[in-house]
């Protein structure tokens, strides 16, 4: 991945990516005009089922080599070309490829940034790059519940009738638990409209 001066700025895989992509994207957001391009070459297509991680529909930039593609980006070719080949002489080829998993595939220790899974040289066209730029999945706050989901005043007491679930009830405060966003607002949102649905019923029947 590179920023718009084709050049690398971060470990792209230090990790899986659901424990890292929050880190990484707070990255692209510190770079010039917050974008960055990921940069792909034909064996992309070893990756079983690659394109259904990637959350676009629009198709990637294409080109037959890393100077065109550059130029297809408004990217100094020059630029991305030292870049890719500096990466490319990096890559140790020390153990197997294994795109499901952590392979420790990484680049030798005095090349920086280094990249530390999934390093393999990028030199069979066509190139493809994806555009990446940050949105919010979450947004790391919310209003503090108690395990009821009752929304808690400043004193840490229930405000009487008032529930959250889901994304208005914080729970992540740094770093996300993959894929647990939907099963907190299941969880919660039952909880709540279950306590919520039996004061309405209590106040129904003492009306009535
Ligand atoms: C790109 C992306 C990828 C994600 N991937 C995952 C994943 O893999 N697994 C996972 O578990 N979670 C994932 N999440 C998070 C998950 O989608 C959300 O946490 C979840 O959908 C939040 O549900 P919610 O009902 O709390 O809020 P929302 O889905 O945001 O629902 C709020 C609703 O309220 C409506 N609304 C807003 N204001 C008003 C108003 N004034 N009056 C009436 N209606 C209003 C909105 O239109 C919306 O329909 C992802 C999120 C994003 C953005």
């Amino acid at each position: 991945m590179v920023n718009a001066r084709g050049e690398r700025f971060v470990d792209e895989a230090p990790a899986t990516v659901d424990a890292t992509y929050e880190a990484i994207t707070r990255q692209i957001l510190t770079q010039p005009g917050g974008i960055a391009y990921a940069i792909l070459d034909a064996r992309i297509e070893d990756v079983p089922g690659w394109r259904r991680s990637v959350r676009s529909d629009v198709a990637p930039v294409t080109a037959p080599s890393i100077a065109a593609l550059a130029t297809a980006l408004s990217i100094d070719a020059a630029s991305l070309e030292a870049t890719v080949a500096a990466y490319n002489a990096a890559c140790l080829h020390d153990r197997p490829f294994k795109p499901l998993e952590t392979d420790g595939l990484a680049t030798r220790d005095t090349y920086a940034p280094r990249k530390s899974n999934w390093a393999r040289p990028i030199a069979e066209a066509p190139y493809l790059a994806y555009p990446i730029m940050c949105g919010n999945c979450f947004t790391f706050g919310g209003l503090k519940v108690d395990p009821g989901a009752r929304v808690l005043d400043t004193d840490g007491m229930p405000i009487p009738g008032l529930y959250a679930a889901g994304e208005t009830m914080g729970i992540y405060y740094g770093t996300y638990t993959g894929a647990t966003s939907v099963l907190r607002g299941a969880v919660f949102g039952r909880i709540a409209g279950l306590d919520a649905a039996k004061h309405s019923n209590r106040q129904h029947s003492v009306t009535a």
